[in-house]
């Protein structure tokens, strides 16, 4: 629709009785009220709803916790999961005593991020085309310990296992790190997938691919088509919540958790990353290293010179560090090279046209906040062109082989969600640009996930501690 008159006009003779108010909380998941859809006035779109802000994850204070939501028209989809017809809007979140818009909503840092580049004169856009990996399982158990209070997670394909030795599948399951990709039976997750792939489609997001991923237990990946990074911000929360719908719909559940399985593989979120200007691909020189141009190299530059404290934004639980280790084609060191799945930024070469020449940057995976990770990876690589900050030469080796004193020259990703907020607390300058993320708002991330994420975790005894400690 092109204005909310018309927007209302279409709901209303589609039958829409409902209204559903989206909006991301800090850690990034998708929040939501319902209003009747008589309340869906022109004037809903200036003033907004209100709702309570300090019962959000990162919002407001007790004190202060009136907030609006102002619906963005262009986010309009009738959404599935429903049973009374209901038209889905994503809003923005804004102050009602400045009218401004919140600081602390992720969305407006990832709609700031391209307000900045372009002002920076280097692009006038940016694509993002993330693949997200994630698992599908027959069931997930929560055991609340008597004692603790602590709740224990497992499932049918086994948590704590090395997943090799979960329930048989009928005699049909993938052998251990052969979920790449054999057709049914052993793919049994392929009619899902298509119904996600299917559904996505249809409320418009565009799906480039969906398989069964390495890991054993439906693991699975999707890739969506290239978009700009607001929306494709929005992209991503569609797709986690149209699996997680639709799975459901199967009698399944899904996990983005990176790292579910041990001793398999964990399910990352490779984003692919390219800069355009005058319609023009600006990562693209046929006489560059892998067809990359200067800018492309600086962009690396800024990638991997901030690649440590972008990890607290990109790969910001504490199970995401279960997954950077080496094994799993994981990315653990700060390098760059084409075609190499164990480096952080691998150059696909899948195609040698112009409009195709991208870089692929590996952290990243699902639990990561698309709007905070997209704008943090935008502004890194932004600091490395400003900055003419060197890649240095590419490593077209198996960096899982490298020997200790070959890795001692090699910068790595951090080995924890604590040591990755310090990294952040050391170098977050260059996410303070064009006021993207505000000092507020960084102090906010590393304090909520030191305290209820990292501490959390680390004071709570672990069940493999029980394995090693219990007999001392
Ligand atoms: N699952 C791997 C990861 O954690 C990636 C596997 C792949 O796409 N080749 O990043
Ligand atoms: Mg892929
Ligand atoms: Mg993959
Ligand atoms: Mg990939």
């Amino acid at each position: 629709a092109a204005s909310p008159r018309e927007l209302i006009e279409a709901a209303r003779s589609q039958g829409v009785v409902m209204v559903d108010l989206k909006f991301v909380d800090v850690p990034g998941q998708w929040q939501h009220f319902h209003v009747p859809i008589d309340q869906l006035t022109e004037q809903a779109f200036v003033e907004g709803f209100g709702f309570d802000g300090s019962s959000i994850r990162g919002f407001q204070a007790i004190n202060e916790s009136d907030m609006l939501l102002v619906p963005d028209l262009a986010t309009a989809f009738i959404d599935p999961f429903y049973s009374h017809r209901t038209l889905s809007l994503v809003c923005e979140v804004r102050d009602p005593e400045t009218g401004r818009p919140y600081e602390r909503d992720p969305r407006y840092i990832a709609r700031k991020a391209e307000a900045y580049l372009r002002a920076t004169g280097i692009a006038d856009v940016s694509y993002w085309g993330p693949e997200a990996e994630f698992f599908i399982l027959d069931s997930a158990r929560f055991h609340q310990d008597q004692h603790s209070g602590y709740y224990f997670v497992d499932s049918d394909e086994g948590f704590w296992n090395s997943g090799r030795d979960h329930t048989p599948n009928a005699g049909h399951r993938p052998r251990y790190k052969e979920g790449y990709f054999p057709v049914p039976p052993v793919d049994s997750v392929s009619d899902v997938r298509a119904d996600i792939a299917l559904t996505l489609q249809s409320l418009g997001v565009p799906v480039e691919t969906h398989h069964h991923e390495v890991a054993t237990a439906g693991q699975a990946e999707v890739d969506l088509r290239y978009a700009s990074l607001t929306a494709m911000g929005d992209r991503v929360m569609m797709l986690k919540y149209v699996a997680k719908n639709v799975a459901r719909r199967h009698g399944k559940t899904v996990t983005f958790m990176p790292k579910p399985l041990f001793g398999d593989n964990g399910s990352g979120m490779h984003t692919h990353q390219s800069l355009w200007k005058d319609g023009r691909n600006l990562f693209y020189d046929k006489d560059g290293y892998a067809g990359l141009s200067e800018t492309a190299r600086y962009y690396i530059g800024g990638l991997l010179a901030h690649g440590r404290a972008l990890a607290a934004l990109c790969s910001p639980t504490t199970n995401s560090y279960k997954r950077l280790v080496p094994g799993f084609e994981a990315p653990v060191n700060l390098v760059y090279s084409k075609r190499n799945r164990s480096a952080a930024v691998r150059i696909p070469m899948y195609s040698q046209a112009p409009a195709a020449r991208r870089i692929e940057y590996r952290p990243p995976d699902p639990s990561a906040n698309p709007y905070l990770a997209f704008a943090a990876m935008l502004l890194a690589g932004l600091d490395g062109i400003e900055n003419r900050i060197d890649p240095g030469d590419p490593v077209d080796r198996d960096l899982y082989s490298l020997t200790p004193a070959e890795l001692l020259s090699i910068r790595s990703l951090p080995g924890s969600l604590e040591e990755a907020l310090e990294a952040l607390q050391d170098d977050y300058h260059f996410l303070l640009k064009g006021g993207v993320f505000t000092k507020d708002f960084i102090d906010l991330w590393i304090a909520y996930k030191r305290q209820r994420e990292a501490l959390a975790v680390s004071t709570r005894p672990h069940p493999w501690e029980f394995v090693l400690y219990f007999d001392v």
